[in-house]
């Protein structure tokens, strides 16, 4: 419960596992309801539930499939949201997938695949929520975009591209919706210690590590930290910002 005696409602995709995992888990923490959206992974989805319902036992989770690429499935997605909490104060844009090929050998498909998922469904979900928050006169929207986006890097012009175009759809919404008293944001973080990263070798990581002045691997609750700030009613007067959560890494 906050200061005006209103619980609030945190929407989190891809909050199965990872980066979303740690926020819904710092957002439980500080008092939000949460709804723990994922693309197929209905056991880790559940811990998730769980994680959230040990981290504070005033709130109620949920976990509900849903690929953020499908409209409909999401427009119902959020139906069911309003129907269990009656209402959306947090989003949290966090579901992501990588598809790495050099530009030479980059299929459509590729590029559409990863395109789909991180962007165009930032943008459905934003759309879905847009209307609850405006009438709420209240929201939050965190859309976690990357370090890339913002620097680019070598075989990843799919993925690249959808975070750089996740801070300029941030920023946009930002400015349209900043007279319904609803703020979105962007979180940018570098090299965190997930499933996504896991997949890398470790020449790679080892290179990557290299790269970061801060001299470790960030977790996922770092990113988490700073998503549940940006989520809170104390950042109400920052909005259209990008937050690298990085290590240093982008400086
Ligand atoms: P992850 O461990 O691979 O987890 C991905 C999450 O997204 C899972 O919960 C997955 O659900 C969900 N998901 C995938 N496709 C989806 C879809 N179509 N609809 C709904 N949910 C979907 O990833 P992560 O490393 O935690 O990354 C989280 C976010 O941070 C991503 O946007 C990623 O691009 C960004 N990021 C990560 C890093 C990093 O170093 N890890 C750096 C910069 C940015 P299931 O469990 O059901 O599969």
């Amino acid at each position: 419960m906050n200061d005006n005696n209103i619980k609030r409602c945190a929407v989190v995709t891809g909050g199965s596992r990872g980066i979303g995992r740690a926020i819904c888990i710092e957002l439980a923490k500080q008092g939000n309801d949460i709804c723990v959206v994922y693309a197929g992974n209905d056991q880790a989805a559940s811990e998730t539930v769980s994680l959230c319902l040990e981290a504070n036992k005033d709130i109620t989770a949920l976990s509900i499939k849903c690929d953020v690429s499908d409209e409909a499935a999401v427009k119902s997605m959020f139906e069911t949201v309003i129907s269990e909490f009656g209402r959306v104060d947090i989003l949290v844009n966090n579901a992501g997938v990588t598809c790495d090929d050099l530009l030479a050998r980059m299929s459509c498909d590729e590029f559409d695949k990863v395109i789909n998922i991180n962007l165009r469904g930032t943008f459905i979900c934003c759309q879905a929520v847009t209307r609850i928050m405006m009438k709420q006169r209240y929201g939050r929207i965190v859309n976690i975009s990357s370090i890339v986006g913002v620097h680019g890097n070598a075989g990843q012009v799919n993925y690249s591209a959808s975070k750089a175009g996740v801070i300029g759809l941030t920023k946009s919404i930002a400015k349209e919706l900043a007279s319904r008293n609803v703020t979105a944001n962007a979180v940018a973080p570098g090299f965190i210690a997930t499933d996504m990263t896991d997949a890398m070798t470790d020449a790679a990581k080892e290179a990557t590590l290299a790269q970061i002045p801060l001299k470790r691997v960030g977790l996922p609750e770092d990113v988490a930290k700073a998503v549940a700030f940006l989520s809170g009613e104390d950042s109400s007067y920052i909005t259209g910002q990008v937050l690298m959560v990085d290590g240093g890494m982008g400086c």
